[in-house]
């Protein structure tokens, strides 16, 4: 017969086969913790693309401008982390935080755009 561990506290499992923890304290604090873990990865996120955002905004108060790389790198801008992506008919891809949008240029430099309109 097989011995199984708590996945918790490591002690010996006795009883049911598919067993994963020793007692339902075990259970809830293993799966308490998971949650924790999860939670964390996802405020850690949502701070990044509400930075994000906020950076657009600041930048961009009159709802369209141009900015270099440089502007959004120095407020500590995260190109890795948008909320969605819209292509245009011409190819063009504007990527955004929430109602606050970007498009590369050449050189270096970014058109900063602002919508409201929920893209499906
Ligand atoms: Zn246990």
């Amino acid at each position: 017969m097989e011995k199984k561990e708590c996945l918790e506290c490591g002690d010996a499992i006795i009883g049911r086969k598919d067993k994963k923890f020793c007692s339902d304290q075990c259970r809830t604090s293993f799966y308490n913790r998971q949650n924790t873990d999860q939670n964390k990865f996802m405020r850690n996120i949502n701070n990044i693309l509400r930075k994000n955002r906020r950076i657009l905004e600041k930048l961009n108060p009159s709802g369209k401008t141009t900015v270099t790389k440089t502007d959004l790198l120095d407020e500590g801008f995260k190109f890795s982390y948008f909320t969605n992506e819209y292509r245009t008919k011409t190819g063009k891809t504007y990527r955004f935080c929430y109602e606050h949008g970007y498009l590369q240029l050449e050189n270096n430099l970014y058109a900063l755009v602002f919508r409201k309109e929920y893209v499906e």
